[in-house]
């Protein structure tokens, strides 16, 4: 795929989700001689000062030389001259070790590049930095940055499945912990393949388990007692941001499982250290904004979202006394000793991490159980959602709101519509 559309194909895959086609890519008209294109690298961040990007040595038989390339971004897009960073030395040698290079920057700021790698032949006779392959090279050029999320699926195992306790609704059967998972995993893979960012897991299963100090912490010994952990993983593992993704529930006794749609709204957490800063507020806002506009268009959400100023993320004790009650927003929520009330975001305050926790939508509402259950659509959605806001905290993105996020909705809101009209 072209380099210059991968910000619009994530909205574009989940167009085509949202509308139930089959996403397939026509093959590319290579004219290259056969073997000098070498496949899209991988990149990672190795430190706040550096990218690392390696790649295939499946052709070193035939290629001479590597050229590492990169040129810069704007608004996830490459824009301008290629330039060479390094010329590579092939050691001749078929799929020996993979090659790799590391980009050394200049500052630690968020760096967004774009990387491709060109060749010369073994002969001499083709050099893919020439115009002629432009088009082949560019269909394999990357995204890399320096930048790294902590993902924390929330809970773990089958934990807060709305109704188990009561056994009253087995209609839509719902496992927080599950869905948080696939959330996490989607976000995941949309931060690395639209916008270049890394990230870490807390969990990739329905066990959490993660060694802090050389002690190990197990699913409920670990959310019981030491949940902070799961925020001090985000320094541990180097990474820039905490986001910890779960689904909301209410303390309201009659019918848990079967409250009205209206009170659906999207809560963002924001901890101590991400509430002062330009960095943690304008994530916040983007992906208050980007669920709430999905939720509203999938038929899910009637309230709207309240942005919130650097500083001004609105107390938990004042929500209800606030006049905009009725819409989510950015939300702060001390417990003792002005502490993060959440574990894993005091966790993540704790070592100097700006860390947020996303309340998506309420699962006690039928109606997030049903889209929960029945496609990829909601979790696909709001991966992107928050991929997206992500990547606009960081500048990689210019507009705040992802209007695509509300085509692909308003699609799967058509949809549905069609549904209830012709059952
Ligand atoms: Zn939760």
């Amino acid at each position: 795929m072209k380099p210059w559309l991968r910000g619009s194909i994530a909205a574009i895959a989940a167009l085509f989700l949202a509308i139930g086609l089959v996403h397939t890519v026509a093959a590319s008209e290579t004219e290259a001689p056969s073997g000098v294109i070498v496949p899209p690298p991988v990149t990672s961040k190795e430190s706040s000062r550096s990218i690392r990007i390696t790649w295939s040595s499946a052709q070193d038989d035939i290629v001479k030389a590597y050229y590492v390339m990169r040129r810069e971004t704007n608004d996830n897009e490459g824009v301008g001259e290629w330039k060479m960073l390094a010329e590579k030395k092939s050691d001749q040698e078929k799929d020996g070790p993979l090659n790799h290079y590391t980009d050394r920057l200049t500052s630690s700021s968020p760096q967004q590049y774009e990387y491709k790698i060109c060749t010369l032949s073994e002969n001499g006779a083709v050099d893919t930095r020439e115009p002629e392959y432009a088009k082949d090279t560019d269909d394999c050029a990357v995204f890399g940055t320096n930048i790294k999320i902590c993902i924390d699926p929330g809970h773990f195992g089958t934990r807060n499945n709305n109704y188990e306790a009561k056994g009253a609704n087995k209609e839509f059967p719902y496992s927080e912990a599950k869905f948080t998972l696939k959330i996490g995993k989607e976000l995941q893979k949309d931060l690395k393949e639209f916008y270049g960012i890394d990230s870490y897991m807390t969990r990739t299963g329905n066990t959490i388990s993660l060694t802090y100090k050389g002690k190990k912490y197990v699913n409920k010994k670990l959310d019981d007692r030491n949940i902070a952990i799961r925020g001090y993983m985000a320094k541990a593992e180097d990474c820039d941001f905490f986001i910890s993704l779960h689904t909301n529930s209410t303390g309201r006794v009659k019918k848990p499982w079967n409250q009205p749609k209206s009170i659906n709204k999207t809560y963002v957490f924001v901890n101590n250290e991400a509430r002062r800063e330009k960095l943690g507020m304008d994530i916040a806002n983007s992906i208050g904004l980007n669920v709430t506009a999905y939720n509203q268009e999938a038929g899910i959400q009637i309230a709207g979202f309240q942005t919130r100023a650097r500083k001004k993320a609105i107390s938990y004790k004042k929500l209800s006394k606030d006049p905009s009650k009725k819409n989510g927003t950015v939300v702060f929520r001390e417990g003792s000793g002005g502490m993060d009330y959440y574990g894993v975001l005091r966790g993540a305050s704790e070592v100097g991490v700006q860390g947020i926790l996303v309340e998506h939508a309420f699962h006690d509402t039928k109606i997030v159980r049903e889209q929960a259950s029945v496609s990829k659509e909601l979790y696909q959605n709001w991966a992107a959602c928050d991929a997206y806001g992500i990547a606009y905290g960081f500048g990689l993105v210019k507009k705040r709101e992802q209007q695509a996020q509300v085509i692909a909705g308003e699609e799967a809101a058509d949809k549905r519509l069609q549904q209830a009209e012709n059952p």
